[in-house]
Parts: structure tokens; sequence; C-alpha cells
């Protein structure tokens, strides 16, 4: 057993898929949960994912070692704020959220002084929500993303990236800057170019928006999946990493600009050199073991 008790604030997807491993491994004594609509409390009970549920998250906390909070980013500071008077002195408080430098700031005033803080992102989801959707091999062979700051208590971030690793996830350390300056290029960007292509078809005509859905299997079918994530969870990401996904953004526009002067100018050996070039990546996601998109296994509960 790794901890006395867990506490879950908030057990949708990713909270639900690491509960799951904590109660496949038995690596904690009581798993206690907090969430807001009695729905999800009813659904951790039922899929025996919590030996308690409250909707306080100070009641949650109270005698934890871990508090692993998995809400939508928006979320942090009025719970920080809830489950500050519950907090035992030494907990170790993470997270799961997408964005990193914020958790810093949103967190860690309300923690007490013994506390540790040991942030985490696991790169690993899908496009479904809630504790339904949850499954434990979700993070099978993902990397995820630790951020602690540099005097953090080694001990506190070995039990946390032993936690993950349980889960199968594969560990990085990472400045939470440099995360989120990753992140934007490698999520964030891909999942706002995916918003706004699937978007500009809901603004075409209604026989054409038929005849997108009908050939969707051309290439806008996997954009739509990428633009069916939680609008809540992509509304905080975008807000919380502003700086470095405009960044981002800013290079991909004058990249787009680029490829447009090149088709209106019929360059074809330019748009060959940028559609080779990205063939390379391609195989590099690929040889990382990086390439499926994780589904929750059939009959799995
Ligand atoms: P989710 O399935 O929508 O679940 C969110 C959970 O948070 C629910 O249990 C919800 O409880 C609770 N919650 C929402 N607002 C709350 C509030 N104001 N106070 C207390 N609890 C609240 O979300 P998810 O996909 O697991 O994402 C959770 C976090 O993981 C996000 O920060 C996201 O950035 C990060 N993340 C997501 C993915 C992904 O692919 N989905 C991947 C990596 C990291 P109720 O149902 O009671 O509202």
């Amino acid at each position: 057993m790794m901890f006395r008790r867990v506490a879950f604030i908030g057990i949708g997807l990713i909270g639900s898929s690491l509960a799951r491993v904590i109660r496949r491994d038995g690596l904690a004594g009581h798993i206690a949960v907090a969430a807001r609509s009695p729905d999800t409390l009813a659904a951790a009970t039922r899929l025996d994912l919590a030996d308690s549920v409250t909707t306080d998250p100070a009641e949650a906390v109270a005698g934890a070692d871990l508090v692993m909070i998995c809400t939508p980013l928006s979320a942090y500071p009025a719970i920080a704020r809830a489950m500050a008077p519950g907090l035992a002195p030494d907990v170790i408080v993470s997270d799961v959220g997408s964005v990193k430098s914020c958790v810093f700031k949103d967190l860690g005033p309300h923690l007490p002084p013994g506390a540790h803080l040991v942030p985490g992102h696991p790169i690993a989801g899908t496009e479904h929500s809630g504790p339904e959707a949850g499954f434990a091999e979700l993070f099978q062979n993902r990397w995820t993303i630790l951020t602690p700051a540099e005097d953090a208590d080694p001990a506190a971030v070995d039990k946390v990236a032993g936690l993950w690793k349980a889960a199968g996830s594969l560990i990085q350390m990472m400045d939470a800057a440099h995360h989120d300056q990753v992140l934007a290029i490698t999520s964030h960007l891909p999942h706002l170019i995916a918003y706004t292509i699937v978007d500009t078809a809901t603004d075409l005509a209604t026989d054409l928006q038929q005849e997108v859905i009908k050939f969707s299997a051309s290439g806008f079918r996997d954009f739509t999946r990428i633009a069916a994530s939680d609008p809540v969870m992509w509304r905080d990401v975008f807000l919380q990493n502003r700086e470095a996904v405009l960044e981002v953004l800013g290079r991909f526009t004058e990249d787009l600009t680029a490829m447009r002067r090149a088709i209106r100018r019929g360059e074809g050996d330019e748009l060959f050199d940028v559609f080779t070039r990205t063939r390379a990546i391609r195989r590099g996601v690929i040889e990382m073991g990086q390439d499926d998109v994780p589904e929750k296994p059939e009959g799995e509960v």
C-alpha cells in the first residue's frame, strides 16, 4: 500500500482512471471522493471507486496523505480555499491539469507550510468525460510530466512518480513554464485548429454540411474526434496558457501564410518539401509507441 488515504477532488475521465488503478493494485487504504453533483458521486460509489463520497472538499481531504485534484483548471482557486481547513500538515497535493504554471499560483498560497505540492499532467486522454468514461489502462505507456518546484521534497515527488508508474506511465520531470510551452505546440494548438476547422464546417450551407459529414473519412473525421473534447476543460486551457498559445499561434499563422503563398504561386517544390519533412515527424511518433488512440477496453466498467 502506497497511501493511507487518497482524496480525489473531481472524478471524471482522468480521476476515475487513476482511482481504478489504485483500486486494482490496492495502493490506498481508503479512497475519498469529492465532486459537485450527486450523480457523479453516485457513479463513483457504483463503480467501486470510492470508500466515501462528499460534496465538501475539506471533508474529503481530512486525514489524506495524498490529495489528487482532477477537475477543470478554473475550479482550482475555489477548491484550494474550500479544502484548506481539512489538509494535514504534511500532505502531498498533486493534480492532473493540462496547464502547469497556474497551479502554483492557484493552489500554493492555500496549502499548510509543510505540505508538498507536486503538480502533474498525464499525456493521455480521450474525448469522453465523467467517471463512466475512465479505464485503468488509459495511462499505459503514456508520459506523465511532473513539474515540482526545484526545492520540492524528493520523497514526495518519488511517491507521486511511483503512483503514475503503477498506472503504467513513463515519467518526465519538467519545469512548469517549459511544460506549458511544449504542450502549447503538441496539444493546445492542434485542439485549437481542430475546433476551428470543425466550426468552419458548421458555417457551411446545410447541403454542403451533409456532404462534409458523409465524406468525413477523407480527413475531417480525425478533427471531429479532437473537437468533441470537453468544452469547459479546453476553455480553461486557453485561458490559463494564453501567452504560450499566442506565441505558437503566431508562428503557425506565419507558416500557414507561407503555405497559402506556395499554393497561390503554384510552388509545388515548396509544398513537396514541407510534406516530406512532416512525414519524418510521424515516423518518430510511431517509433516512440505514441501513435494509437486509447480506447476503453470492451466490457470494462
Ligand atoms: P471530466 O471527465 O469532465 O471530470 C471533471 C471532474 O471534476 C468531475 O468529477 C466534476 O464533478 C469535477 N468538477 C468540475 N468542476 C468542479 C468544481 N467547480 N468543483 C469541484 N469539482 C468539479 O474531466 P477530465 O477529462 O477528467 O479532466 C480533468 C482534468 O484533467 C482537467 O484539468 C484537464 O485539464 C486534465 N486532463 C484532461 C485530459 C483529457 O483528455 N480529458 C488529459 C490530461 C489532463 P461533477 O461531475 O460533480 O461536476
